[in-house]
């Protein structure tokens, strides 16, 4: 009893910390049918309509535990192929609105609808088929670098993968190596730096090429030289898509179609840069501010001055 206890435990404690980090997804697909907490209803269609993948959060309330409400009655929406970013102060909820996105959990009150269909009623492998996500810190396998790319779409070709990472800004760094596609990265192989990770996961997601895109931008410090790219092989990815963006740094969203300011798992100013600016509110003070303090500082830590 006690030998089996022990490694359900230490599952479920690795089933949550992947699913907080929205990473590895093979483990956490193994995993997520041994808890299945989310579960495909016996009458669960493929996700359709992803021509126009329309994005709706309906009036979404959401407590990982009952007694503490995370997110209250929150509604907005992403136009097909439009970008929304999302800022806040750590904790307001934001990574939550993406994990409730890729249906890591599923929300207790309102809805959450892709093209009119209501997420809880479609198959989760044809969710995650339509969702590419950019994580904060993406985890690499004990694999070669061209597996890890080519993860995004198992099956594709070298020339696929190469053009991918050229995309990516990532293929000069891998040609630069001595077995180039072929050199082992992860934990037991080539350490790569927080920036040439995020580049592997552009890679796999420009490899996947799906409609709707969720990138949770990196807390951790990157050079300003390094996140001014990767910001613009960001939007390179993110042109045409319907696309979710957890942004801790205001220079990300300037451009997005809608910015939502969180607090405390509510949204208290939307708009464009121009609309929030103009407003005068919270968003244009975290501006001012941030423009003061020099480029490339963190709107977290702005906020919780
Ligand atoms: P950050 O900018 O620091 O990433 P965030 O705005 O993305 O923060 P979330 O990660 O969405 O915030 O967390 C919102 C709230 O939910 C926080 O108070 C956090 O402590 C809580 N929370 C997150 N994950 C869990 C969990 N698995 N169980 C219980 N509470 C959680």
């Amino acid at each position: 009893m006690i030998q089996l206890y022990i490694p359900l435990n230490f599952l479920g404690v690795l089933y949550r910390e992947i699913k907080q980090s929205l990473t590895d997804l093979d483990k956490m697909f193994a995993l997520m049918a041994r808890e299945r907490e989310v579960a495909d209803r016996t009458d669960a269609q493929p996700l359709g309509g992803l021509a126009q993948p329309t994005v709706r959060f309906e009036h979404v309330g959401f407590a990982y535990e009952p007694a503490r409400p995370i997110l209250h009655d929150l509604s907005f929406e992403i136009p097909a192929g439009k970008t929304v970013a999302v800022v806040g102060p750590s904790g307001s909820g934001k990574s939550t609105l993406a994990r409730l996105l890729y249906r890591f959990y599923d929300v207790q009150q309102g809805r959450i609808a892709i093209a009119g269909q209501d997420i809880r009623e479609v198959t989760q492998s044809s969710l995650r088929q339509a969702i590419g996500i950019v994580p904060q810190d993406t985890v690499l396998f004990n694999d070669t670098v061209e597996y890890n790319i080519a993860y995004g779409r198992p099956g594709a070709s070298h020339a696929e993968i190469e053009e991918a990472a050229r995309a990516a800004r990532i293929h000069d760094f891998i040609a630069s190596t001595p077995k180039g596609y072929q050199t082992m990265v992860g934990e037991r192989g080539l350490k790569l730096s927080g920036g040439e990770k995020q580049r592997v996961a552009i890679a796999r997601t420009l490899l996947k090429d799906p409609p709707i895109l969720i990138f949770d931008e990196a807390t951790s410090a990157l050079d300003s030289a390094n996140e001014r790219a990767i910001q613009g092989e960001l939007q390179g990815v993110a042109r045409g898509k319907t696309a979710l963006v957890i942004a801790h740094r205001l220079s990300t969203v300037v451009d997005a179609h809608q910015i939502l300011v969180m607090e405390a798992g509510r949204i208290l100013e939307r708009g464009t840069h121009a609309e929030l600016l103009a407003q005068g509110g919270r968003y244009a003070e975290m501006w001012a501010l941030q423009q003061q303090g020099g480029e490339g500082e963190r709107f977290v830590e702005v906020m919780s001055l």
